[in-house]
Formats: structure tokens, sequence, C-alpha cells
């Protein structure tokens, strides 16, 4: 019985996980086609681009909106998401940083394990 229940919530955490790092394939984009836009023209290092809410929920649109430093700094780490305020599942993460704006979670067990794996950065 108890170990059921364990394997439910082991599926139930990746499923989480799985929806997050998908969010996240999505900013990876957003992030190398600002790359691409943002020549030195444009200037500003501190310029700030729309990323999406890369929280648990599929149904979510929140935006956020983060320079590309920020962001790559929240990506140097596999299980490191960047959420908007309200998003985060107590499950399967915790929060590192709170800005004005969003606030930065790391994975924690199960759900770290699938969001390491699916890390575009690493593979
Ligand atoms: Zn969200």
């Amino acid at each position: 019985m108890a170990v059921e229940w364990r394997e439910m919530d082991v599926a139930h955490a990746e499923r989480l996980a799985r929806n997050e790092s998908l969010f996240r394939e999505v900013n990876e984009r957003i992030n190398e086609v600002a790359g691409s836009l943002s020549p030195d023209d444009l200037g500003a290092d501190d310029h700030r681009y729309e990323f999406v809410c890369e929280c648990s929920d599929p149904h979510c649109t929140e935006r956020l909106v983060l320079s590309r430093g920020e962001y790559d700094q929240v990506r140097a780490d596999g299980t490191r998401f960047v959420l908007a305020h309200g998003h985060v599942t107590a499950e399967i993460e915790h929060v590192v940083e709170r800005t004005d704006d969003y606030v930065v979670i790391e994975k924690e067990g199960v759900a770290a394990e699938v969001a390491t794996g699916l890390d575009p950065r690493t593979t």
C-alpha cells in the first residue's frame, strides 16, 4: 500500500517537473532570439525581456520581465526555475530568491532529477 502511494507521488512530481521543463524550453528560445536581436546598438545589458512563468501549471500564461543576465543566472543551475509570485508548488520545490517581479525556485528530489535530465544546457 505505502509503496503504491509513493509511486503515485513520484509520477506526480515527475509530471509537474516536466511541465516546468517545457516552459524552460520556451524561455530558452526567447533568450536566444533576444540575444540575436540586441546587438551593441540596443546597448544596455539590463534591457528586459518578457519570459514565461515556468511553474508546473501547463495552462499558466503569466509573463515575467527579466534581463538576459538575470535569466542566465537562473539557467546556470539545472534545478532552478523562474516563476511568478504565488505559483510555487511547495511539494517539489523551494524558493531561493525573491524579487519584486518574480521568484527563483530550486527543485527537490525526483523533480530535481527530472529537471536536470531535461536541462537543455547540458545536452
Ligand atoms: Zn505560472
